[in-house]
């Protein structure tokens, strides 16, 4: 029964190195667990930080919590670095989750459990769970609140819209998109909706490492080039960084603001909804999420499969992965003065 326990829970040795005394569990009590997080692309990251090492400690576990800031070898040796350390449970927000496979593999050989936290982990059979917001889902939303707030400004189209994508080597972008354009691809057939630059593909949206300013840029060039004449009515951003990027870019050419989507409730963010610029973004409570992800610790720990609800969605190219999804969900001016009201940060603000 042991042996199903530790396999169920996503260890397939004999659990030889735990050092546990009670057989059943998968490692010590009060052990060190590796985190290892991006860049500190948007708030999110930043809050999960303070959440991992508070939320860990109080759990009884020794923290071990790390930004690679300095990019994707950084994250390598990172993880590399807890593993040989001895850390037998491993979360990681990948900054490429398609270039880890190395190290995830190592991680695997010395019995450690991996969970892929916010990104999916691709391309490797040595990934356990996956702990993150609905992706596609929040993409989903994204485009319905295109869509609602441009029928907000005039009822009928067609509407001049372009499309903005978050960083290709981040797994999350394309399911954003997708999600998105299962809402907005029937409208752009019909003609609803015009995006006028003509570039729809991922391919062509994408903004590399999730940057403010390759948003911006993108945004100037668009506006010099394809909107001398036509006005723009709405821009589909993938977060709320990119979003500021692109109203920045808007005021500076002296433009109206269009409808700008958003995601992960950023403080400068929420305000600009209060404002009235920035038309919408996501709820994705961080500190659910390092929640759930810490409950699956204490699973793992005590011996127990973790608790998941989809078994489908997230195939990484060589397994479907086991998750746990939590539900994002949409705000704007219509509703941000009651979606904040648990938030320690947001509460105050939209009050
Ligand atoms: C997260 C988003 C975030 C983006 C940039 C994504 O993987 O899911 O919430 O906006 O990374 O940091």
């Amino acid at each position: 029964i042991a042996a199903l326990a530790l396999t169920a829970c996503g260890r397939t040795d004999s659990g030889s190195s735990g050092g546990s005394s009670s057989g059943s569990e998968a490692f010590p009590k009060g052990s060190s667990i590796g985190v290892a997080l991006p860049q500190k692309t948007s708030e999110n990251w930043v809050l999960a930080e303070k959440l991992f090492n508070d939320g860990l400690t109080s759990a009884g576990f020794k923290p071990d919590v790390q930004f690679a800031n300095g990019g994707v070898s950084e994250q390598q040796n990172q993880i590399s670095a807890m593993i040989t350390k001895g850390d037998k449970l491993i979360i990681v927000g990948a900054i490429d989750g398609a270039q880890l496979g190395t190290q995830l593999k190592q991680a695997k050989d010395a019995g450690a459990t991996v969970i892929a936290y916010d990104r999916l982990l691709l391309n490797t059979a040595n990934v356990d769970y996956y702990v993150a917001y609905d992706n596609f889902k929040v993409g989903v939303l994204q485009g319905q609140a295109l869509l609602d707030g441009l029928k907000s400004k005039k009822p009928n189209g067609p509407y001049n819209i372009e499309l903005f994508a978050g960083s290709p080597d981040d797994a999350n972008a394309k399911v954003f998109f997708d999600g998105a354009m299962s809402i907005l691809q029937p409208k752009i057939t019909d003609g609803t909706l015009k995006v006028v630059s003509g570039q729809t593909s991922f391919e062509q949206a994408v903004t590399q490492g999730w940057k403010a300013e390759n948003a911006q840029k993108r945004m100037d060039t668009l506006l010099a080039g394809t909107y001398t004449s036509a006005s723009l009515d709405g821009v589909l951003s993938p977060n709320d960084t990119l979003a500021r990027a692109i109203l920045t870019s808007v005021k500076a050419a002296g433009k109206p603001l269009p409808i700008v989507t958003g995601q992960d409730s950023e403080v400068e963010s929420v305000k600009s909804i209060l404002a009235g610029e920035q038309y919408s973004t996501i709820n994705k409570d961080t500190r659910k999420l390092v929640e759930h992800a810490i409950t699956m610790v204490q699973d793992v720990q005590s011996g127990k499969t973790p608790e998941i609800n989809d078994t489908k969605s997230y195939n990484n190219g060589v397994k479907t992965v086991p998750a746990y999804l939590l539900p994002p969900v949409i705000v704007t001016l219509a509703n941000v003065k009651t979606a904040y009201v648990d938030d320690p940060i947001l509460g105050p603000i939209t009050k």
